[in-house]
């Protein structure tokens, strides 16, 4: 087991997160260092899907990613419970996608890719959820296809890194940039003063761009507002998610339903609006009109980590030796992050990478 010196995560979300444990698993020392607590920001407000929304419109390069992830989630889920008595609830409900306009495409890409995903006739899929709307005109369905209940993803997270002692979690410790020495970067300075360290990795979401302009490097990762609405229902109210329009409805086990979600270019402010959450219950009620007398429980908004066609940097930032990057993961930071991190993980410790790391390499990629 190889055992490099010790290294510091800038963010705990689901990505710095699960970095760290895989890191820390293999033997480093390492420490999160958060501006806040940890798994609070878009891991926790995410919707959790473990699937792009629409597979088909990304690069080869995300659907590597996501296919690696796909098949780790469900034994991960079970590991995250064995070990802290969080259940992150990977729950396999299948996707039905509803009067699509690329329906041949998506159906084309999964006989390309050997992804299970049918047409099926809309009587099929009127049978399977009852609750749908009416007068959708045309399905297609994906059965393997699960949500995760990212906020005890990142709660079951936190509770194992806790209970590792070569991994410490600095919250409420905002870096503000970092210390370069002879041409290496050797740490952060952070609001209580320089923390030291061999490597550094910055997995800070949406925040990722601004703290590389501390160097003078362009990241192009920024913001992207999106909010959602949560309902309570019973158990056994919606037994699939669905999609139509862009807006979906994910069942968690217990009832609850999430609706999302709005993609909205606003800086880094986070306010739910009015305008949001009248637009999310119209499109609830089209998708599952039983809703319309449904309360809604929670409303809430997050920033995802917005990159050039959703690509992730990940990877050693060739002008800054010592300084490493696992962000931009935009709409799909929760289904790419076992892979993602194991990327990292893989290249830190000079392993065989799970996958080819080139499309995701920030050499080129950075100005
Ligand atoms: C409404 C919505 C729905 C979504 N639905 C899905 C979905 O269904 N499936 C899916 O896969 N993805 C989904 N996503 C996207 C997903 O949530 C993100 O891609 C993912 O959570 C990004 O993880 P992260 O760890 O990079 O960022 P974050 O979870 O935002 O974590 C970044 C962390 O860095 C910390 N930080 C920032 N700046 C600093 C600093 N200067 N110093 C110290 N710490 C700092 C923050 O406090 C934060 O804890 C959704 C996102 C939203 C908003």
């Amino acid at each position: 087991m190889k055992s490099d010196g010790k290294v510091l995560l800038v963010g705990g979300g689901a990505i710095g997160m699960l970095s760290a444990f895989l890191l820390g698993r293999s033997g480093m020392q390492t420490c999160i260092l958060d501006q806040g607590a940890t798994g609070r920001e878009s891991s926790w407000a995410g919707g959790g899907i473990v699937s792009p929304l629409y597979p088909w419109r990304y690069s080869a390069a995300v659907t590597a990613l996501a296919h690696w992830s796909q098949d780790f989630y469900p034994g991960f889920g079970q590991r995250l419970l064995d070990e802290t008595g969080i259940d992150p609830e990977v729950h396999v409900t299948g996707l039905y996608w509803l009067d699509l306009d690329d329906e041949a495409e998506a159906l084309a890409w999964a006989a390309r890719v050997g992804r299970e995903l049918f047409a099926v006739d809309i009587a099929e899929a009127y049978d399977q959820v009852a609750v749908l709307g009416a007068g959708f005109k045309r399905a297609i369905h994906m059965p393997g296809v699960a949500n995760v209940r990212n906020p005890r993803l990142v709660k079951a997270l936190r509770a194992a890194l806790t209970a590792m002692p070569n991994v410490e979690l600095r919250e409420h410790c905002p870096v503000t940039g970092f210390i370069q020495e002879n041409g290496q970067i050797r740490g952060v300075t952070t609001a209580a003063g320089e923390i030291r360290a061999d490597r550094v990795v910055l997995a800070a979401g949406a925040w990722s761009g601004e703290l590389l302009k501390t160097l003078g490097l362009e990241l192009p990762v920024e913001p992207v507002k999106g909010q959602m609405i949560l309902f309570k229902c019973a158990e056994d109210f919606l037994p699939s998610m669905v999609l139509a329009k862009g807006r979906y409805a994910i069942p968690r086990r217990d009832g609850h339903i999430l609706i999302g979600s709005t993609l909205e270019y606003a800086g880094f402010d986070k306010t739910p609006t009015d305008n949001a959450l009248e637009s999310l219950k119209a499109s609830a009620e089209e998708l599952l009109p039983a809703l319309r007398d449904a309360e809604v429980v929670g409303h809430w908004a997050g920033l995802r980590p917005g990159s050039p066609e959703g690509i992730p940097f990940i990877g050693e930032v060739p002008s800054y030796p010592g300084l490493w990057l696992n962000c931009g993961h935009f709409r799909n930071g929760l289904v790419l992050a076992p892979a993602s991190c194991q990327l990292l993980a893989d290249l830190m410790l000079g392993r065989e990478p799970i996958i080819d790391p080139a499309p995701y390499a920030p050499s080129g990629r950075l100005q």
